[in-house]
C-alpha cells in the first residue's frame, strides 16, 4: 500500500492542469512575439527564407539525409507531381562517440561514408556510370559532372541560415558536443567529406527538420489546404510554422520572394521559457537539467521529447529505490511476489546509468492495460535487467511513466495551440481544416499522445472543444525526407532561374550526353 500511495504522490506532481495549459499558451505567443521582434531571445524565430508551401504538383528525383539525434537516415525521393512519392530509404543509429567527436570531421565523414554506401546499394547503376565518367573526362572546372544528384540535408540542430545550402552552427542539442563544428557552415563540413570521397552529389539545400515536415505534410496533405505547421516530437523537439512577413519585426537579410507576403519560421521552440517562467519545474527536472551537457537550456525540449522523458522515469524510479519506507524492485521472499520469484536487478541495469532507460519503455507502459502487466513486466528484464518485478512495481512504474507522459502531451499542446492562435485562422469565417504535420518516434509510437494533445487543446481559451475539431494533426510520414528533397528542389529552380555554377556547364553538348545516362536527376517543376 505504501508503494501506491508513495506513488501517487509523486505522479502528481507531473499534473498540468487546464489552468496551466493556459498560463503556457499565453507566455508562449508573448515569447513567439518577442523573438520576432529581436534576437537574443529564448525562442529565436529564425526566417528560413522558405515563402510557400508545395501543393503536390512538384516532380524529380532527389537525394536526401537526415541527421536527427538518434539516428541518420540516407533517401532518395521521386515526387511524382500528384501528392505521391516513391522513396528507398535506410537508416543507421549514430554512434555514441561520434555525437561527442574531436573534430567535425569524425562525425561528417561518417555521414559521407554511409552516403556512399546508400549509393553503392540502390542507384548502382548511377554510381557506376559516374565512376567511368571520371576516368574518361576531364574539365577546366573539374568533375563537375560529379555533382549530379541533389541532396537536401536536414540538420535537426539550430543554425544560423544565410542561403538555401549555407547556415552557420548555432550550438549543439540532444546530447551532441563537437565545438569544432560550432560557427562553422555545415553544408560545406558535408560538402567536403563528399568531395573527399568523390561522391556524384551535392548539397543544394539546407533544412531543418521542422521544415521538411512542414513541406512534406504540405504535397501529401489531402484537399487544398496548406499547412500551417510542422512539429517534430523525436529526440528533440521543435516547429516551424507559416508566420504574416508584416509579423516579423526583426530584420531579414538578404534577398527572398515577398509576393506571397509569407516566410516560414523555425522557432526552436526547445528552449521556450528557459527562464521558467511559466514551466513546471520539479525536482527531477533540475536534477535531469544540472546533469545534461547543455544546463538551462533546451528547457521545454528537456521536458517533452523522447530522449529525456525516459530520464525522468529513470530518476524518479532511482530516488523510489532509495527510500527505506517504500519497498520498489525488491521483495523480502518469493511468497511477496505473485511471480513466485524475487525480484533482482541484474548487475550494469540501465536504472542506474544516466540515459538508460529508453523512452520507448514508456510506450509499452501506456500501451499494457492488461491486468497483470506481462508486457511491461517482460520489457522490464528485457531493457533494464529488473527480473521478476511484482505487479505491484509494475504498477507503480506505469503510474510514474504516464504521469510524465501525459504531462509532456500537455505541453506539447501549449505549443501547438500557441501557433494556431497566432495564426489567426480560427477567426477566419470558414470550415476549412487547421493542417498540422508531426513526425518523430514519440507522437508517432507513444500511445494516445495525440488524444492527449487534442484534449488539452480543447481547454485552450480561444480554442474550445470546436476549435479543437479543427485542427487537423496528422503524421508526416518520412517527412524530413521527402521535406528535403521538396526543398532541394526549390534550391534547384533558384539555380536555374539564377546565374551559377554548373547548371550552365550542363548545358553545354558533352555534359548533356553525361545527363542523358541520368536522365531523372535533377528534373525538376516549379514549387507554388
Ligand atoms: P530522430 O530524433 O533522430 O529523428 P526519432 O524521431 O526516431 O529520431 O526519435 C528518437 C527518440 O524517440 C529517442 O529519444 C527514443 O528514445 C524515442 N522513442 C523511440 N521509440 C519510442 C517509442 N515507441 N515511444 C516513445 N519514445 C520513443
Ligand atoms: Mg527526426
Amino acid at each position: 500500500m505504501a508503494l501506491a500511495e508513495e506513488t501517487k504522490r509523486i505522479a502528481a506532481q507531473f499534473e498540468y492542469t487546464d489552468e496551466d495549459v493556459n498560463k503556457g499558451v499565453q507566455e508562449f505567443l508573448r515569447q513567439m512575439n518577442e523573438g520576432l521582434q529581436h534576437d537574443g531571445t529564448s525562442m529565436s524565430q529564425i526566417p528560413t527564407y522558405v515563402t510557400g508551401v508545395p501543393n503536390g504538383t512538384e516532380k524529380g528525383l532527389y537525394l536526401a539525409v537526415d541527421l536527427g539525434g538518434t539516428n541518420f537516415r540516407v533517401c532518395s525521393i521521386h515526387l511524382n507531381g500528384d501528392t505521391t512519392f516513391n522513396l528507398t530509404y535506410s537508416k543507421i543509429a549514430i554512434p555514441k562517440e561520434l555525437m561527442v567527436a574531436e573534430q567535425a570531421s569524425d562525425l561528417f565523414g561518417f555521414l559521407a561514408k554511409q552516403i556512399e554506401l546508400f549509393l553503392r546499394t540502390h542507384h548502382e547503376d548511377h554510381f557506376a556510370a559516374h565512376v567511368r565518367r571520371r576516368q574518361t573526362v576531364s574539365t577546366p572546372e573539374g568533375y563537375r559532372d560529379e555533382q549530379i544528384f541533389r541532396l537536401g540535408f536536414t540538420f535537426s540542430f539550430p543554425v544560423r541560415q544565410v542561403g538555401i545550402n549555407k547556415g552557420t552552427l548555432m550550438r549543439w542539442t540532444k546530447g551532441f558536443d563537437i565545438p569544432d563544428a560550432v560557427g562553422k557552415d555545415v553544408c560545406a563540413l558535408l560538402q567536403q567529406e563528399i568531395d573527399r570521397l568523390h561522391l556524384p552529389v551535392k548539397v543544394a539545400a539546407l533544412v531543418n527538420d521542422t521544415v521538411g515536415t512542414l513541406m512534406a505534410r504540405s504535397y501529401t496533405s489531402p484537399g487544398k489546404t496548406s499547412t500551417l505547421l510542422g512539429a517534430i516530437f523525436g529526440t528533440g523537439t521543435n516547429g516551424a510554422y507559416v508566420e504574416k512577413i508584416t509579423n516579423i519585426k526583426k530584420p531579414v537579410e538578404g534577398d527572398y520572394d515577398k509576393t506571397t507576403g509569407l516566410m516560414v519560421i523555425n522557432t526552436e521552440w526547445g528552449s521556450f521559457d528557459n527562464q521558467l517562467n511559466v514551466l513546471p519545474n520539479t525536482s527531477y527536472d533540475i536534477e535531469l537539467d544540472q546533469k545534461s551537457v547543455n544546463p538551462g537550456i533546451q528547457i521545454f525540449e528537456k521536458r517533452v521529447s523522447g530522449m529525456f522523458l525516459g530520464e525522468i522515469v529513470r530518476l524518479v524510479v532511482v530516488d523510489m529505490l532509495k527510500n527505506p519506507a517504500i519497498s520498489l524492485f525488491k521483495d523480502e521472499n518469493s511468497s511477496h511476489n505473485d511471480w513466485k520469484s524475487t525480484t533482482t536487478i541484474g548487475e550494469g541495469s540501465g536504472i542506474f546509468q544516466q540515459w538508460g532507460l529508453d523512452s520507448s519503455l514508456m510506450s509499452i507502459a501506456a500501451a499494457d492495460s492488461t491486468p497483470d502487466q506481462s508486457s511491461l513486466r517482460q520489457e522490464l528484464e528485457k531493457q533494464l535487467n529488473i527480473y521478476a518485478a511484482s505487479l505491484e512495481d509494475a504498477q507503480a512504474f506505469r503510474t510514474v511513466a504516464n504521469a510524465v507522459g501525459r504531462r509532456a502531451a500537455r505541453l506539447s499542446a501549449v505549443a501547438l495551440g500557441a501557433v494556431v492562435l497566432q495564426s489567426g485562422k480560427l477567426q477566419e469565417a470558414s470550415d476549412e481544416p487547421i493542417d498540422i504535420g508531426v513526425d518523430g518516434s514519440l507522437v508517432e509510437h507513444y500511445p494516445f499522445f495525440r488524444d492527449m494533445i487534442y484534449e488539452a487543446l480543447a481547454a485552450v481559451d480561444g480554442i474550445g472543444p470546436d476549435g479543437a475539431k479543427r485542427i487537423r494533426i496528422g503524421i508526416a510520414k518520412d517527412g524530413s525526407g521527402v521535406g528535403a528533397a521538396l526543398i532541394a528542389l526549390v534550391a534547384a529552380n533558384m539555380e536555374k532561374k539564377g546565374v551559377v555554377d554548373y547548371l550552365n556547364y550542363i548545358k553545354n553538348d558533352v555534359a548533356q550526353k553525361w545527363a542523358a545516362t541520368i536522365p531523372e536527376a535533377g528534373e525538376s517543376t516549379t514549387i507554388a
